[in-house]
């Protein structure tokens, strides 16, 4: 296999001129303010994107609400041909994806590569799905009646998505939403605007109708998720964030009875038994903890380690993160990139303090790199107290927190003192105990021996203050559909012919 080409910076922010003017039927030639996008590796602009105003959002909802026949009632082959081409556009584009998503977003270039491979599978599954009717058929038990079960969209859709997997996000929603019949308007997250625009762009010439997949830039999400949902017309709202905004999401809905789907906040329990292949547990723990610079819903936020193994795991693993290479995500063989943003710098510098200030030990001293760019060193600490924020808090940066624990029942009591419940890992070369543990870890998603867990094939979601609804697999497409239950008379004296 031949290496990927090195990326033209300067083309391909040349290449973004034009992209951020919005063309959604619901705001064209109506949005005069526009932001800029910055590069959180050097705070350089890269481009600047209309930032809407909310009082549009009625129009969007109208221009959406006009379609919402019309692409229901495609067949759900033609819908599934136009995922699939949207597939192949966005394999297709790589380069250009995921230079834009490595710039807006800093991750390193590997990873952005990855992350739209990863997109392009909820594009092919949800492609699959959309011909899959996962109706019932019954007999009523007592003669008479026939039953069927039958889905149709929800209609409107408002997909709300965060900053930190730009396209992943995406598609993960937008994909089954198409795939069901609803149309779609997408808000991303002001920090990372620019990947959903070109996804946008990619489905339409993929034959998604404009106003069947409209894309709103702004500033004002909190004014635009209000407006949106304040319209009876919107349906189903799929929000990916924080919990704080999960719940505000929750009390808009309730005036409209909107359906919803939460993708949110994490507090992976990353737990490594005494019996675990250490290199595989170090690996693993280095992929969940430092994939997205640590700033992802499943990255292992309470390293949990069993003694007999915890010396040795917390050495190799403060080893292996120092020898990560920072830098912009463009640079060849770059591994780390710099947080999302200055105040998420900030959290994460205050994390450490107040860790380390209550006694934490530091196996690896991280924080801060001077200079431009939100450059965070990777830090490990171990015997983290118990009362200190990071214990409780959603880290969001490459610091790996690690308590020791003594029997499994231990380790399972520490993993289970979280309201969160979205993703957990367990590590042990004994099958059952692994399993044994995981069983009892209350996270909507298991990681068994490995440190990635979402796949597009297969429920993606949490429990608790984590969320409700799944992404992925076939929840994650009937999830954007509503239950039907005809009940046919159907009376013996004209059905059953005696004959
Ligand atoms: P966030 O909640 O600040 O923002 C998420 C989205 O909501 C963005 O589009 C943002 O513009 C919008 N938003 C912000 N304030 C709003 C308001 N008041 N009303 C309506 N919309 C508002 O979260 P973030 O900082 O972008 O992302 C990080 C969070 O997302 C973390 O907690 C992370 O765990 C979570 N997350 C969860 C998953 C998952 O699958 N469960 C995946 C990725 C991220």
């Amino acid at each position: 296999m031949t290496a990927p080409a090195a990326i033209d910076r300067a083309a391909v922010v040349a290449g973004l001129e034009g992209l951020g003017r919005l063309t959604a039927p619901g705001v064209r030639g109506r949005v005069e303010a526009d932001f800029a996008v910055d590069d959180p590796a050097t705070g350089e602009t890269l481009a600047r994107v209309d930032d809407a105003p909310a009082e549009l959002a009625e129009s969007v909802v109208d221009v959406a609400a006009r379609a919402q026949v019309a692409w229901e009632h495609r067949t759900p082959r033609e819908r599934a041909d136009v995922l699939r081409r949207a597939h192949e556009l966005v394999l297709a584009d790589e380069d250009r994806l995921a230079a834009v998503m490595t710039l807006e977003m800093g991750k390193p270039l590997a990873e952005s590569r990855a992350e739209v491979r990863f997109s392009a599978e909820y594009l092919r599954w949800f492609s699959e799905e959309a011909v899959r009717d996962y109706g019932t058929y019954r007999e009523a038990p007592n003669g008479g009646a026939k039953l069927l079960l039958t889905r149709r969209a929800a209609g409107v859709a408002v997909l709300i998505t965060p900053w930190n997997f730009p396209l992943a996000m995406g598609t993960r929603k937008a994909a089954p939403a198409l795939a069901a019949g609803c149309t779609v308007i997408l808000k991303p997250a002001a920090l990372t605007p620019l990947s959903a625009l070109l996804l946008a762009d990619l489905m339409h010439r993929a034959g998604v109708p404009e106003e069947a997949l409209q894309v709103v830039t702004t500033t004002d999400s909190r004014g635009w998720s209000a407006g949106l949902m304040a319209d009876p017309r919107v349906r189903k709202v799929s929000f990916t964030g924080s919990t704080r905004v999960g719940s505000t999401i929750i009390r808009q809905s309730a005036e409209h009875v909107q359906k919803l789907s939460l993708e949110l906040g994490g507090d992976a329990p990353f737990v490594v038994l005494d019996d675990a292949d250490l290199d595989r547990a170090v690996e693993g723990a280095l992929v969940s903890k430092i994939r997205n610079g640590g700033q992802a819903c499943v990255a292992a936020n309470r390293i949990l380690v069993q003694e007999g193994i915890a010396d040795e795991f917390t050495a190799e693993l403060a080893r292996r993160l120092g020898e990560l290479r920072l830098g912009h995500g463009l640079d060849e063989g770059v591994q780390l990139g710099p947080l999302i943003s200055g105040s998420a710098r900030e959290g994460a510098c205050a994390l450490l303090e107040d860790a380390v200030g209550r006694g934490a030990e530091v196996a690896l001293a991280g924080g801060a790199v001077n200079g431009a760019g939100h450059f965070f060193a990777p830090a490990v600490l171990d015997d983290v107290p118990a009362d200190s924020d990071i214990a409780t808090n959603e880290i969001f940066a490459p610091i790996a927190a690690v308590r020791r624990f003594a029997s499994d029942a231990e380790g399972v009591a520490l993993a289970n003192e979280t309201r969160f419940g979205l993703a957990g890992y367990v590590f042990s070369q004994d099958i059952d105990r692994a399993m044994g543990v995981a069983h009892s870890l209350r996270t909507g998603v298991l990681g068994v021996n490995k440190g990635l867990v979402a796949d597009a094939t297969s429920e993606f979601g949490g429990n608790g203050y984590s969320g409700y609804g799944r992404e992925g697999g076939v929840e994650g497409m009937t999830d954007f559909q509503v239950l039907r239950q005809f009940n046919i008379d159907a009376p013996a004296s004209k059905w059953q012919l005696d004959v």
